[in-house]
């Protein structure tokens, strides 16, 4: 089984989307179940309505999970198998003092080194834990560090070695019994029979610590991991949480479709012989191993060609957009002109508003009569004559005026096709203007 994991703590970006799809892809390509797991288990920083959020965004992009479990349900699991670590002397109970730890942690960032643990509660006698436990002391759990290197080979990275000190005897449950990320993380992923887990570079240096927990608790199945290479902003630096493009939202509040964005973040860092290809499609010649180690760019004008690229595809834009499917072929001239589906629909929307702009005021009242006063039976040819003879308006008095009272713009797609597939409503149109 392969999982995608997200956090309900945030918004979802492009970073989080790209690991759903490979997750996704990667299952399909297996024959394996795709699980969606949302870890809650840290209550403060969950954002309510984050979760549905989430789900309600994979569907929409097409990546159906088999499975939606919620980590928080399996807290109890965890508490038994911190237990268990107690028991069997893996971990134990640490009652240092709070503040103590934030203390070292400061000096160590001050000192510029790593914080480690001071291992002074790791071999308290049985008495003074019981005097500990008595006097009420607030404890926490930690899991012992290995005795010896922990390694592993990263299906994109390569091989890595982490040693017991950077391992370190870490905490697995809190004070208020709640456990820690890696440890949650680390027990589900056992417990849901995970084969791979693809996430992205940042959880690099928890994957020791998530073995680990697994090799004391005595689980022996190889989990494999694949670290995604961070995703660039146009600058060259991490593509912060923040920024606009990085929001998976706000993509899709500009009018990128789904199919594009999928299509750029699985193109992102890999190099295919096509560029444009649907997520099935994708299924079919992805290869997880083959992934560029270097961070990836992002670059919106890609991104902007294969959203034109999707648009093209589309077979009915009315029903697509939600109009009538009268305005079928204006809305094909509107997508052949744009970027986006959001600029396609302020073009179809600003046919039906009033006209505002004031250079040709007085043309658009003199053309709007001549077209409103007479039949359109001509084609468009005739028509130009017609109405440049009677209203003795030409060149740019005549076609910017004309466009406008058409599409309620002065530059854009051609008046003659824009006629010819108005016609059946272009008095409507005209009227409005
Ligand atoms: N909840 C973690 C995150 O959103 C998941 C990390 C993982 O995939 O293990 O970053």
């Amino acid at each position: 089984m392969l999982r995608f994991a997200p956090s309900p703590t945030g918004d979802m970006h492009i970073g989080n989307l790209r690991v759903a799809i490979f997750n996704y892809i990667v299952a399909k390509q297996k024959g394996e179940k795709f699980l969606v797991r949302i870890e809650d288990t840290d209550k403060e920083r969950n954002i309510e309505g984050k979760d549905k959020e989430i789900l309600v965004l994979l569907e929409l992009f097409g990546l159906k999970p088999d499975s939606v479990v919620y980590q928080s349900a399996n807290i109890h699991i965890h508490q038994q198998l911190a237990k268990r670590l107690l028991d069997t002397k893996k971990a134990f109970l640490c009652f240092c003092d709070e503040e103590e730890i934030k203390k070292e942690r400061e000096k160590a960032k001050e000192e510029k080194r790593p914080y480690r643990y001071s291992g002074k509660c790791a071999n308290l006698s049985l008495k003074e834990v019981e005097e500990k436990l008595e006097a009420k002391v607030p404890f926490v759990i930690r899991i012992k560090k290995p005795k010896s290197d922990i390694e592993f080979s990263d299906e994109i990275k390569g091989d890595f070695k982490f040693s017991p000190f950077e391992v370190d005897s870490f905490v697995i449950l809190r004070s208020n019994g709640v456990p820690t990320y890696n440890f949650a993380c680390a027990i589900d992923d056992m417990l849901y029979d995970i084969s791979l887990v693809i996430r992205g570079e940042d959880h690099l240096s928890n994957t020791p610590k998530q073995i680990h927990i697994r090799n004391s608790l005595g689980y022996d199945k190889e989990i494999k991991y694949a670290h995604l290479p961070i995703i660039l902003n146009e600058k060259g630096k991490k593509l912060s949480k923040r920024e606009n493009h990085a929001s998976v939202k706000w993509l899709l509040e500009e009018g990128f479709m789904p199919e594009a964005i999928i299509n750029y973040l699985i193109l992102l860092g890999n190099s295919f012989e096509r560029e444009v290809f649907t997520l099935d499609e994708a299924i079919e010649f992805f290869d997880l191993k083959k992934i560029s180690k270097a961070p990836a760019k992002f670059d919106i004008e890609k991104l902007k060609f294969l959203n034109k690229e999707h648009m093209k595809r589309i077979k009915n834009i009315s029903k697509y957009l939600g109009y009538d499917k009268r305005y079928e072929e204006l809305l094909r001239i509107f997508r052949d002109e744009s970027v986006t589906l959001k600029e396609i629909k302020e073009k179809f929307d600003a046919v039906f508003k009033r006209a505002e702009d004031d250079e040709f005021k007085k043309e658009r009242e003199i053309l709007k009569k001549e077209i409103l006063e007479n039949e359109l039976e001509e084609e468009y040819d005739e028509f130009k004559k017609r109405v440049m003879k009677n209203t003795s308006l030409k060149g740019k008095r005549f076609f910017m005026p004309l466009r406008e009272l058409l599409i309620n713009q002065k530059h854009g797609a051609e008046i003659k096709d824009l006629y010819k597939t108005m016609k059946p409503y272009l008095k409507e149109v005209i009227k409005g203007r």
